[in-house]
């Protein structure tokens, strides 16, 4: 008899988190039921990013510890996510399958390839059509939506695929409903792979070229999420602001996306936030900051990755973009959403930068006073252009410049957080705090806040918090009022 639990590792970025949730869709179709305890269950997964070094480092930490179980009892691993060519290959002999996430509605074959059933099948005479039509929505028609297979279970290769396969593919995925982690906080993926091809980044290898979602689509899970009274909602693309580009005109445009789903949310009369990661400097327009400013809904936060501060190496890392361009996006940022929050990605130490270069990048912590700067050294992915390139900034420097580039960011978060105190913000309490006796949650700049309760019954909830108090990364507040309606239990 089959073990029918299962567990799901995810490591890497909220898109990949947005894709696990596919993926659990379809293991529970196949009778599968979800086990905290991955020690006990009978499926085990990971969907992982190899785009960073540590995502890939503790793969081989759990399959290691699972290949030792399988000592004592039935046990069937796999892998899937965005995982390069090198890895794959490695990581290939330590589980029992590896396939790509666009794969996932052939999930049984794949197993039954193992000599394994499912618990569906079990249950069945006829083969589990995952692709068959869901009666409720009418999705995921088979004949609308013909799969297109690899051969074997395995991951793509996309530089072999066609733009029309990559699309079916994604389409397919996209088309599974997705098993929401949470019941307030929702990923919306609207656009998938890569077109830019940065020198120091892998995803246009991992997850192939650019295909928009169409926006039907989009908003009708939009909708959906706002009947299920969703609080925040994150669209998500690896370049989430060219939306529709690839379609040559066949689609509506990243602003026009983001208006329509601005006046759908104002005119539900729900209070939802809707954010969006990542964009690109070089799509980034006027028009998309106009767009925002317009509705209540879309969330005054913009997180643009800015990479480096310098001109020669945004040359160099093939970004596409000047810090002229950079400089012109915050002023209109400044101009039209005074109260925004801005929220950057930096890389230093990357191959050949020099002293002066990096001191360009420390300059633009002060100009832009960013609110959070993810900082990274920079280290060189198999598969990304700069990896054949040689790494030459040493370690330390690499440490030093990040610790400078933190005490910088630390320096203008904590004046901003100061200037908080004695306001009162509208906060999505997301869960406890670390700090016994206290909730924490975000304000809709996505600045961390925490302030005493016990009431479990506020998570998922908005509530009114005025700041009494402020640190580097977050303040705390006391809770100023509660809407009752909104704290009856669901
Ligand atoms: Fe990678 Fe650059 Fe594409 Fe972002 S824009 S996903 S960093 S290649």
């Amino acid at each position: 008899m089959n073990n029918m639990t299962y567990h799901l590792v995810t490591l890497g970025c909220q898109m990949n988190k947005a894709d696990s949730e596919r993926v659990m869709t379809i293991i529970e179709r196949l009778g599968y039921t979800w086990t905290d305890k991955e020690e006990m269950a009978g499926l085990i997964g990971i969907l992982a990013c190899s785009v960073r070094q540590k995502a890939i480092d503790k793969v081989y930490s759990r399959i290691h510890r699972w290949n030792t179980w399988k000592k004592n009892r039935n046990l069937l691993t796999f892998l899937t996510g965005c995982i390069l060519a090198d890895d794959r290959k490695k990581l290939l002999k330590l589980f029992d399958f590896v396939f790509a996430m666009e794969e996932i509605p052939d999930l049984e074959n794949i197993i039954k390839q193992y000599g394994m059933v499912t618990p569906v099948s079990l249950n069945t005479s006829k083969p589990f059509n995952l692709l068959e039509v869901d009666e409720q929505n009418g999705k995921l028609r088979s004949d609308d939506f013909a799969p297109v297979r690899s051969p074997k279970p395995g991951f793509v290769n996309y530089q072999s695929l066609s733009r029309q396969q990559n699309i079916e593919r994604i389409r397919n995925f996209w088309n599974i409903d997705p098993t929401y982690s949470s019941e307030f906080e929702a990923y919306v993926p609207i656009q998938n792979g890569c077109d830019k091809f940065c020198t120091f980044c892998a995803v246009p290898y991992t997850r192939g070229r650019e295909v928009s979602r169409p926006s039907g689509e989009i908003l009708e899970e939009i909708i959906q999420l706002l009947h299920r009274d969703y609080k925040s909602i994150t669209l998500l693309g690896q370049n989430v602001n060219s939306y529709g580009r690839d379609k040559k005109g066949a689609e509506i445009s990243f602003p026009e996306l983001l208006a329509r789903i601005g006046q759908l949310c104002d005119e539900s009369g729900k209070e939802v936030w809707i954010y969006f990661t990542s964009p690109h400097p070089r799509d980034m327009t006027e028009e998309v900051i106009k767009v925002i400013s317009r509705y209540k809904s879309l969330a005054k936060q913009i997180h643009l990755p800015v990479q480096s501060g310098d001109d020669e190496v945004l040359i160099k890392m093939n970004r596409k973009h000047s810090m002229d361009k950079y400089r012109k996006i915050i002023h209109a940022i400044r101009m039209h959403i005074p109260g925004a929050t801005i929220f950057t990605d930096i890389i230093v130490g990357f191959t050949g930068e020099t002293n002066n270069q990096f001191e360009s990048t420390r300059m633009i912590m002060e100009e832009f006073r960013f609110n959070m700067a993810y900082i990274a050294m920079y280290s060189p992915r198999p598969g990304a252009v700069s990896s054949e390139w040689l790494d030459n900034i040493s370690p330390d420097i690499k440490k030093e410049r990040l610790f400078i580039l933190s005490e910088e960011l630390k320096k203008y978060s904590s004046e901003y957080n100061k200037r908080m105190i004695g306001q009162t913000f509208r906060v999505l309490v997301t869960g406890c705090d670390r700090k016994e006796g206290f909730l924490s949650g975000y304000t809709e700049g996505k600045i961390i806040i925490r302030f005493p309760s016990n009431n479990h019954n506020l998570i998922g909830k908005f509530v009114d918090i005025t700041v009494i108090s402020s640190a580097d990364f977050s303040v705390e507040g006391l809770l100023s009022t509660v809407r009752k309606a909104e704290i009856i239990d669901r």
